[in-house]
């Protein structure tokens, strides 16, 4: 079952709401007949546990699938909501163009956690002045080894993404905040405006779930492996 209740939205603070999905999907051997069925519930105690069509449980997958799409939305929304916003004066400095001499004042970019120690200390070519704020998510790395004669792997990181401005780029996309990929370490994607860093994840939500289906396909691959291994004992 669907149930969403929201709270008053009469107010701009963050309201109550609740969004929960319960589906049971599964097939069972009719104990009438001896046949195999299908069938579906919504509610978590299977009180409403009824035979389906293919066809109908697949509206209720899709439904269930909305569903959680909304829990992820109110996720994100949560996360907007309490992520406190930069209220600190921005950050300004300034360094001398290593090119013409000349002073050029620099206000960072909300959540620039760069240091520009370098920037400020020394004349600098413009182009090279980039706010970063480096992911700082989890960044657990891939069991990876980059050379299998070197023993125990390092931990590979990937996919980290940085959010950045590059003040000075004559391309005026990459004047405001933009994403950059670390797809693996040292390998970057182009830079990203927001839609197309969406492109990017929906693009990794499909590659996971090829494979998730070569994982089931592994373990079918495997057992029928073993079948025959033992068939030939
Ligand atoms: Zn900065």
């Amino acid at each position: 079952m669907t149930t969403v209740s929201e709270a008053s939205t009469a107010t701009p603070t963050p309201t109550e709401q609740c969004i929960s999905i319960h589906l049971t999907v599964e097939t069972m051997i009719d104990a009438d007949d001896g046949g195999l069925v299908l069938t579906t519930a919504t509610e978590s105690n299977l009180a409403d546990l009824q035979e389906a069509t293919p066809v109908q449980a697949l509206a209720r997958i899709n439904a269930a699938r909305a569903a959680l799409d909304q829990q992820e939305a109110l996720a994100l929304d949560f996360e907007a909501a309490t992520t406190p916003r930069t209220t600190e004066t921005p950050h300004t400095w300034s360094f001398i163009d290593s090119d013409t001499g000349k002073l050029h004042a620099v206000t960072c970019m909300p959540g620039c956690n760069a240091s520009h120690l370098g920037d400020v200390d020394t004349p600098n070519a413009p182009v090279d002045i980039t706010c970063r704020a480096y992911d700082r998510s989890d960044m657990t790395g891939l069991p990876v080894y980059c050379n299998a004669d070197e023993g125990e792997p390092d931990p590979l990181p990937f996919l980290a993404t940085v959010i950045q401005v590059d003040h000075f780029d004559e391309d005026p996309k990459l004047r405001v905040p933009h994403a950059v990929i670390e797809v693996t370490q040292d390998h970057f994607t182009d830079p990203l405006d927001p839609d197309e860093y969406q492109a990017f994840i929906d693009q990794l939500e499909q590659r996971v779930a090829a494979m998730r289906l070569r994982h089931a396909e592994l373990v079918r691959i495997r057992a029928e492996h073993q079948c025959r291994t033992e068939a030939q004992a």
